[in-house]
């Protein structure tokens, strides 16, 4: 059976670009903290990559720092973020985990702002709640919903306050364009397997006027931010995968926006009882989180996954704690709704059949349950 991939908000498959220069560094295996020519190579490689990742988001190549993905690059940002600012940490209540669960290491320092309907932060609770010298981190594309936070607007704000202003850019690098500078913010992060690289690896971005210390002690790669020998094969391909992606932004956003409308008119057509998780504005068409009124989302995942279609019942990074999404629950919906809720995270590998086969499965289901009923 072929699988139609509907999930790519979770992870995206490896371009060949990215396979091809990870494969070369498998065998050009060198140490690139090592003296001899091989290993020259092999850092030269890594600075390559480093200044193409840097052009990619805007940055200078001195401002990108490499790790094993999103979560250590959260993990670095708040944690060294809070050593070096004076004030509280301040988040949303949508974020992922790797950020929001650090709320909990500042009990007595920190507030997690509100959002609205649509996943808009409450500007009005973050205007009151921001102070002097705070960190700040706001994602700038969610994962479960697809808002799009109006980052530079935020970061004008943190500015002003002299704070330090992070985003979690993990489902918007490679997806929509992304400059450093534009949006003004201090820190940013990014994971590769959410653009065609393997996972394990990804980048944090620090402005060069930032400095925060690293919380691991070691042999002081990544100008002592992130020691430990560097995932060679790993950051190749990823600069690779990001270049592949950048280049064809316009073209791919133009093709999942045709598939999105595809994907709508068709549910308009069928007799599925649905609502969207999100609005029109600010949103990333790639992420389509539907409320299915009066279903198990976990059912529907299941029928579909066994009919060879896979998506999403919520973010696939959750452990599967039996829990409804936070970020759902947070912009309204109930516990029951929640649950009825699937993600369907397209890219530009998908087609229509991809989308026809989707209905059709959906329908299938559908109509299996009434002739239970
Ligand atoms: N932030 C966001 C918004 C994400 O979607 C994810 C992954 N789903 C992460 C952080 C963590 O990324 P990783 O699992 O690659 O560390």
């Amino acid at each position: 059976m072929d699988i139609v991939y509907l999930d790519h908000a979770a992870t995206t498959p490896v371009v060949d670009v990215a396979k091809k220069a990870f494969n070369e560094y498998m065998d050009l295996f060198y140490n690139p903290s090592a003296a001899y020519g091989a290993a020259r190579e092999v850092r030269e490689a890594v600075d390559n990559a480093r200044e193409d990742i840097a052009k990619c988001i805007g940055a200078l190549p001195e401002e990108i720092y490499f790790t094993s993905g999103a979560t250590e690059g959260n993990n670095i940002a708040v944690q060294g973020g809070m050593k070096v600012c004076k004030g509280r940490f301040i988040t949303t209540n949508i974020e992922h985990h790797s950020i929001l669960n650090q709320v909990a290491l500042y009990p007595e320092n920190s507030y997690v702002v509100s959002v609205g309907y649509d996943g808009a932060i409450d500007m009005q609770d973050f205007c009151t709640a921001l102070d002097f010298n705070d960190f700040v981190s706001v994602m700038l594309v969610n994962n479960e919903i697809g808002y799009i936070n109006p980052l530079r607007d935020i970061s004008k704000k943190v500015k002003k306050h002299k704070g330090i202003m992070h985003t979690d850019a993990t489902q918007a690098v490679g997806h929509i364009k992304v400059d450093v500078r534009d949006l003004g913010v201090n820190i940013l992060t990014a994971s590769g397997h959410k653009f065609g690289a393997p996972k394990g690896v990804g980048f944090i971005y620090v402005n060069k006027g930032t400095h925060i210390p690293s919380l691991t002690y070691g042999g002081g790669q990544e100008k002592g931010l992130r020691s430990g020998t560097e995932n060679v094969a790993g950051i190749v391909s990823m600069a690779e995968a990001l270049k592949y992606a950048t280049s064809n932004l316009k073209e791919n956003n133009k093709y999942i926006t045709n598939l999105y409308n595809y994907l709508i008119e068709k549910l308009d057509c069928s007799l599925i009882n649905y609502s969207l998780n999100f609005t029109h504005e600010n949103h990333y068409v790639g992420n389509v989180n539907l409320c299915l009124m009066g279903t198990r989302s976990e059912e529907v995942v299941e029928f579909l996954s066994v009919n060879g279609i896979y998506v999403s019942s919520g973010s696939a990074c959750n452990t599967n704690d039996g829990k409804p999404s936070h970020v759902l629950t947070n912009i309204g919906l109930t516990e029951e709704q929640a649950e009825s809720s699937i993600r369907i995270s397209l890219n530009y590998t998908n087609t229509k059949e991809d989308i026809d086969r989707l209905l059709n499965t959906l329908n299938m289901y559908y109509d299996l349950r009434s002739d239970e009923d």
